[in-house]
């Protein structure tokens, strides 16, 4: 957490519940946590961000790109691209909000805004780049918008298990342990399943479910668990719920552990052929 749904609600929060952060400069920038900050010295990264103005929003995977501008200087800009790792929140509040124990970075804004990031695991990162290819170069296409066609010929190429290569985020962008569950259910695939051993008919049910339980979870606002996500109201079938009903089946839910992750899976819904 959080995965590609609950990246995408940040960003429609901050994108479209007013007040909203286009339009916003930057008047100043506290760095409360220097490990927050990545590639360059944090003096630089306060230094060039001062004055500069957010123009838009994207996401791949993971990462939100923020596009900043400096007003007057042409199409001279910089993007700011966030990780938000297992617990990094990213959220607008009053300036005058006090900071927290939590909080690492806030950007303060004209208009009376603050652009906050608070992180209790302190794994969440930042960085300012001429060109987001250079945070994001690694990646595969986001795992949202990836077609079918590039869905097929990029498996198709492999011999892998499909859980940890869903995990692979140079094969596809987004999908964490939760979502990975939740997707290889809806599909009726074993999680310990080769990539070499699905059929065409596999691979075509394995690409819609993707693209369903994402597109899915982002009309949702992400999923809740734990409490980490409040906002999100997606309901699992089979993450985190060992030990109950399939509700497609009614057999027991198991977790197995896969590449080092724990994993849901039903057995008869899912079977390991
Ligand atoms: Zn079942």
């Amino acid at each position: 957490m959080p995965e590609l749904p609950e990246v995408e609600s940040v960003l429609r929060t901050l994108q479209e519940c007013p007040p909203v952060l286009p339009g916003r400069m930057i008047n100043s920038v506290i760095v409360l946590s220097d490990t927050v900050i990545s590639g360059c010295p944090v003096a630089n990264f306060t230094g060039e961000l001062e004055g500069m103005l957010f123009s838009s929003i994207a996401r791949h995977g993971k990462y939100l790109i923020f596009r900043m501008i400096r007003p007057g200087v042409g199409c001279s800009g910089s993007f700011l691209v966030f990780h938000l790792r297992m617990t990094g929140r990213l959220f607008l509040v009053p300036r005058e909000h006090s900071i927290e124990r939590h909080t690492r970075l806030v950007l303060i804004l004209d208009n009376d805004l603050a652009l906050r990031f608070d992180d209790p695991r302190k794994f969440g990162r930042v960085w300012l780049a001429a060109n987001p290819a250079d945070v994001l170069s690694k990646l595969g296409p986001d795992a949202l918008t990836v077609t079918p066609e590039i869905f097929r010929s990029r498996i198709s190429a492999l011999q892998r298990k499909i859980k940890p290569l869903l995990l692979d985020q140079s094969f596809l962008a987004g999908i964490g342990n939760i979502y990975a569950d939740e997707i290889l259910f809806r599909a009726g695939i074993h999680p310990l399943t080769s990539s070499r051993d699905l059929t065409p008919f596999d691979i075509e049910r394995l690409c819609n479910a993707i693209r369903d339980i994402l597109s899915d979870a982002v009309e949702s606002n992400g999923a809740n668990i734990d409490g980490v996500f409040g906002k999100g109201r997606f309901v699992v079938s089979v993450y985190g719920r060992e030990g109950l009903s399939c509700s497609r089946c009614g057999s027991t839910i198991i977790k197995i552990r896969v590449g080092q992750r724990g994993t849901h899976v039903c057995q008869v819904c899912q079977p390991f052929l």
